[in-house]
C-alpha cells in the first residue's frame, strides 16, 4: 500500500510540473467589455430559450475547462476604467484611470503583444470599438491617455501587428479627408498599404484575403451594435475572428512557425450597459458568443491552442430581479418574475437605445413642438420597441430632456432603459462601471493557471509566463 501511495505522489508531482510547462502554441483572447457573471448567465439563459442555443462562455469554456475570478480596481480608483483594467491585464502592474499601459511614475513595462512579438509569434488586434481604442491599445502600446489616438496608431503602424481589425478609420485619415480626425495630415491607411498591409473595409473582402497582413476598418468610429447592425456594411466579430484566424494560422506547419497571439474584443456589451440597453446587450452577448465558438472550433483542428474569455470590468451593475407589476400592494401576488414572456418582449425590439436617442435628439434639434415631439417618440416606440408602456413621469423626462438621476449620464438612453426594467424586471444599477470581479474562463494547454481568485495585474503574468518569458 505504501509503495502506491508513494508511486501515485510520484505521478501526481511529475504530472503536476508536465502541467505547469505546458505551453500553448497560440493564444485566443476573447474579450467582452464590461461583462462578467451576471451578463454571461443571462447570455446562457437567453440564448437557451430563446435560439435554442447552448452559450459557449458558460456551457463549454466554464463547464469544461477552468474559471477564476479577478479584481480589477485602478492604482488611483476602487472602480476601473477600461484603460487601466486592460493595461494591469497587459503589462502586470497597477495604472491610473486613463492611462495605456504607462505606470503612475511613467514606466511602461512590456505589453503583452510586445513580448508576443518578442516570441515570435504573429499578433492580432480585433475590436467592435475603434481599434485605437482603450483595451486593444493597452494590450499593445503605450500612452498617457487613451484620448492619445493619434500617438496609438503610430505605435501600431510601428508594432506593425499582422492583423489589426475594427473601427475607427477617423485616426487612419488626415483630416482634410471626409470623416478623417488626423492633426498630423499623414494617411495612415496609405503607411500600413506602404508596408505590405492589405487594406480591406467592407464584409465580402473578410473571404477575399491574400495577403499575410491585414488592416480592415469598416466605420469612421464604432461598428454597429449588432441590432442595429446591416451586414452588408459591416462585418460581425464572429467574421471577424474567423478570417484574423485564417490570416494568423498561414504556415503553420512550418518548423519555424511560433503560432501566435489574438486579442479580439466586444466593445458592443460595454456601450450597452452603459445605455442600459438589455435589447443590445442581448444580440451582442450572443454574437460574441458566436466568435467563441469559431475560437472553439479553430481549437479542435490546433489542439496546441489556449482560448480565454475575459473582460476588463462589469457595466452597468446589470441587475434583472423582481420588482413590482405595478403600484398595487407588495408580496408576491404582485411580483413580475423574469422568464421567458419577458425574453420574448425584449427579442421583439428593433433598435438599440442609442440610435433610439440620436434620432429623439437630432428630431428636438429640429425646433419641434411638444405636440409634435410627442407624437415623435409615439412613432418611435411603436414602430421599434412594440408593446413598450412608457409611464407619463418617464415620458415627461424624455420630452422635457431631464436628468433621471445623478448616477445616469446616458440620456434619453436610460430613461427608456428603465421603462423597459419596469415592464420586464431587466434593471440596472447604474449608467456607469461597477467593481464586480471579473471572470477568466480558460480552456486548452495552459488554462490550469486561472483558478481562485487573484488580481488582474496577475493575468499578465500568468500570460507571459506561457509564452515562455518570465
Ligand atoms: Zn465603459
Amino acid at each position: 500500500m505504501k509503495k502506491i501511495a508513494i508511486f501515485m505522489m510520484l505521478f501526481i508531482s511529475v504530472m503536476a510540473s508536465a502541467q505547469a510547462d505546458t505551453k500553448p502554441k497560440n493564444i485566443i483572447i476573447l474579450f467582452s467589455d464590461g461583462a462578467t457573471s451576471s451578463q454571461y448567465e443571462f447570455g446562457r439563459y437567453s440564448s437557451a430559450l430563446l435560439r435554442q442555443q447552448s452559450f459557449a462562455v458558460t456551457d463549454i469554456v466554464m463547464a469544461n475547462g477552468q474559471y477564476q475570478l479577478m479584481k480589477t480596481e485602478s492604482a488611483n480608483y476602487f472602480v476601473t476604467d477600461s484603460a487601466a483594467a486592460a493595461s494591469a491585464m497587459s503589462i502586470g502592474y497597477k495604472v491610473n484611470n486613463g492611462a495605456i499601459s504607462m505606470t503612475p511614475d511613467g514606466k511602461t513595462p512590456p505589453t503583452i503583444m510586445k513580448v508576443a512579438k518578442e516570441k515570435g509569434k504573429r499578433i492580432g488586434l480585433l475590436s467592435t470599438a475603434p481599434i485605437y481604442d482603450a483595451s486593444p491599445a493597452a494590450f499593445s502600446v503605450h500612452a498617457k491617455s487613451r484620448r492619445d489616438n493619434e500617438l496609438i496608431v503610430n505605435q501600431y503602424l510601428e508594432l506593425a501587428p499582422d492583423v489589426l481589425m475594427g473601427g475607427g478609420s477617423n485616426y487612419f485619415l488626415p483630416n482634410s479627408f471626409p470623416g478623417g480626425k488626423r492633426q498630423d495630415g499623414q494617411n495612415m491607411i496609405e503607411a500600413f498599404q506602404a508596408k505590405g498591409y492589405q487594406y480591406i473595409n467592407t464584409p465580402e473582402q473578410l473571404n477575399q484575403i491574400k495577403s499575410s497582413k491585414l488592416l480592415g476598418l469598416f466605420a469612421d468610429e464604432d461598428l454597429d451594435y449588432e441590432i442595429d447592425r446591416n451586414s452588408q456594411e459591416t462585418p460581425n466579430l464572429a467574421q471577424m475572428v474567423t478570417a484574423a484566424l485564417k490570416v494568423l494560422n498561414r504556415d503553420s506547419k512550418k518548423s519555424t512557425n511560433r503560432g501566435f497571439v489574438l486579442f479580439a474584443e466586444n466593445e458592443n456589451t460595454d456601450s450597452a450597459g452603459h445605455q442600459n440597453d438589455v435589447a443590445a446587450l442581448m444580440r451582442d452577448l450572443w454574437v460574441f458568443d458566436d466568435a467563441v465558438k469559431v475560437a472553439l472550433e479553430f481549437q479542435k483542428q490546433n489542439p496546441d491552442t489556449l482560448v480565454i474569455v475575459t473582460g476588463d470590468h462589469e457595466t452597468g451593475g446589470f441587475s434583472p430581479t423582481y420588482g413590482r407589476k405595478n403600484l398595487g400592494p407588495a408580496g408576491t401576488a404582485n411580483y413580475l418574475n423574469v422568464r421567458l414572456e419577458q425574453l420574448q418582449q425584449i427579442e421583439r425590439y428593433k433598435m438599440s437605445l442609442k440610435v433610439f436617442s440620436d434620432q429623439f435628439k437630432a428630431k428636438t434639434k429640429q425646433g419641434a413642438s411638444n405636440t409634435e415631439l410627442n407624437a415623435y417618440l409615439n412613432t418611435l416606440l411603436q414602430e421599434n420597441f412594440p408593446g413598450l408602456i412608457l409611464e407619463d413621469d418617464l415620458r415627461e423626462k424624455i420630452l422635457t430632456q431631464s436628468q433621471l438621476g445623478s448616477n445616469s449620464n446616458y440620456l434619453p438612453a436610460n430613461i427608456l432603459g428603465l421603462a423597459i426594467a419596469r415592464q420586464t424586471g431587466f434593471y440596472w444599477g447604474s449608467s456607469g462601471h461597477t467593481p464586480a470581479p471579473i471572470t477568466v474562463a480558460a480552456i486548452g494547454p495552459g488554462s490550469h493557471l486561472f483558478k481562485g481568485f487573484d488580481d488582474n495585474t496577475a493575468f499578465a503574468v500568468k500570460l507571459r509566463r506561457l509564452m515562455g518569458q518570465k
